[in-house]
């Protein structure tokens, strides 16, 4: 009987996530789910993404226990900022942002991102209705992070290997990473980042268009 709770539950969610992807299709937006650890620079990569997109225009959905501090920094950027505070909740699911998409004006908007909330293990496995899921691991939160959640790895359109500028100073061996992910995801682009260094920016930026081009 429970599994078939928890199925129930997730077809109503993945009925809800098809409307939200109808509803961004129409409107030509290319939605993309970021979803990492806490900590591994969710807000940080926005805050450089967004500005170096322009005049492209760029939306947020952002998903938070409590606190508006990420949508705060992003309000400076972003045209438009959603917060969905989701409680207890360790992960968005489909309805919350169907809710924050009715707040959002998507006119003129041709990138939405729905940064998660920081969880490696069950944001993987709810459809939102994006278009791109991207995984963002940071070179502090250890080199066997892949190997051990697998499951925010394997759906991931693109793996993003964050602070990047701090690989001197750690005990880490990037080829563990790369091993890992060609074992459970060959699909996935793998970039190197720093955006705090700028690093990896130009790669990113262009996958992101590309995106856009291929699915909208
Ligand atoms: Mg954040
Ligand atoms: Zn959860």
């Amino acid at each position: 009987m429970k599994i078939k709770v928890v199925e129930s539950v997730l077809k109503a969610n993945d009925a809800v996530a098809s409307e939200n992807r109808r509803r961004l299709d129409a409107a030509g937006v290319l939605a993309i789910n970021l979803m990492s650890a806490p900590g591994s620079g969710k807000t940080t990569l926005l805050e450089k993404t967004i500005p170096a997109l322009a005049p492209v225009r760029c939306a947020v959905l952002v998903g938070d226990l409590q606190t508006t501090r990420d949508a705060e920094r992003l309000g400076k950027c972003a045209a438009d900022v959603v917060q969905i505070n989701t409680g207890r909740g360790c992960h968005l699911t489909a309805t919350q942002v169907a809710e924050g998409l009715a707040s959002l004006d998507l006119n003129g908007i041709s990138f939405l991102f729905i940064e998660n909330v920081g969880n490696m293990v069950c944001p993987a496995g709810v459809d939102l209705g994006e278009h791109v899921r991207v995984a963002l691991l940071s070179t502090p939160e250890g080199d066997d992070k892949v190997a051990k959640y697998p499951t925010l790895f394997q759906p991931a359109d693109a793996v993003l290997l964050t602070k990047i500028d701090l690989l001197g100073a750690l005990d880490y061996d990037k080829r563990k990473v790369y091993e890992d992910l060609s074992r459970i995801n060959t699909r996935a682009v793998l970039i190197e980042l720093s955006p705090k260094a700028g690093a990896g920016m130009e790669r990113w930026l262009a996958w992101l268009r590309q995106q856009r081009g291929e699915r909208t």
